[in-house]
């Protein structure tokens, strides 16, 4: 037996457990918890979420506020950075229910340009018809969650099961607040969940949770933080979760 052939023999073997851990981990989803950015579609394609971040820094500025940031947190050019900042300072205060809905407001307006994921809306009709209930769990504003499901004919597979950022940015993931309400109302245990995520925080929030995970990452950059965070199933395509759902449930 050649060096090549072991190489390749090995290969294979990683992969059919690598199939094998994406099918079971599938199979066993009764109740499926969407991340939204990411998984499902790139939600600021076409509005970048850098330049919803450097809008929240100017109007801070603008209100002669730019002290309340630290340089880290205004160079991160992520809106959800720069709420949570403003909310570990001023908590529950109309500065943060102002900035709050102001990023509502941008992801609105990104949810009409954002781009489809590749393979999530068969994904998400084939998992549905095969009997699975789905719920969305993200840190972005439920309205724009379902202006963006309404435009691709995909809310009623979700409806009313959309958990999303409140009043409240201290319970963003990585706290598990918004899957424990997805949990509850579905009434399912956690290991009967399966979360699809791409983002560390996801997974974080999964473990924290006690769901089961699997990781979305169209590649290796997005790949690294998931499995440094502790990821252990990851796809770079929703196209084999797609054919593992037609296969698995038929
Ligand atoms: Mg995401």
């Amino acid at each position: 037996m050649t060096s090549e052939t072991t190489q390749t023999e090995r290969v294979t073997a990683e992969t059919e457990n690598e199939n094998e851990r994406l099918r079971q981990l599938i199979t066993r989803a009764r109740v499926v918890l969407w991340d939204f950015d990411g998984p499902i579609c790139n939600l600021f394609a076409g509005h970048p979420a850098e330049q919803v971040a450097n809008d929240l820094v100017d109007w801070l500025g603008g209100r002669g506020l730019h002290g309340l940031l630290t340089d880290a947190e205004r160079q991160a050019l992520d809106p959800q950075t720069v709420l949570r900042a403003l909310h570990r300072r001023h908590r529950h205060s109309d500065l943060v229910a102002e900035a709050g809905e102001r990023l509502t407001q941008a992801e609105l307006k990104a949810a009409v340009s954002a781009r489809p994921t590749a393979y999530a809306d068969p994904l998400i009709r084939t998992w549905t018809a095969v009997g699975s209930r789905l719920a969305i769990t993200t840190n972005n504003h439920p309205r724009a969650v379902v202006a963006y499901l309404d435009s691709r004919g995909t809310t009623s597979c979700f409806a009313p099961h959309v958990y999303g950022r409140t009043e409240d940015p201290h319970l963003l993931k990585p706290d598990p607040d918004c899957l424990n309400r997805a949990l509850n109302a579905m009434g399912c245990e956690p290991s009967a969940a399966l979360m699809i995520g791409d983002a560390p925080t996801d997974f974080v929030a999964a473990a924290q949770a006690g769901v089961p995970f699997l990781g979305y990452a169209r590649n290796e950059r997005k790949a690294k933080p998931l499995r440094d965070a502790g990821a252990q199933c990851l796809v770079d395509s929703l196209l084999p979760v797609l054919e593992s759902v037609r296969t698995g449930r038929s």
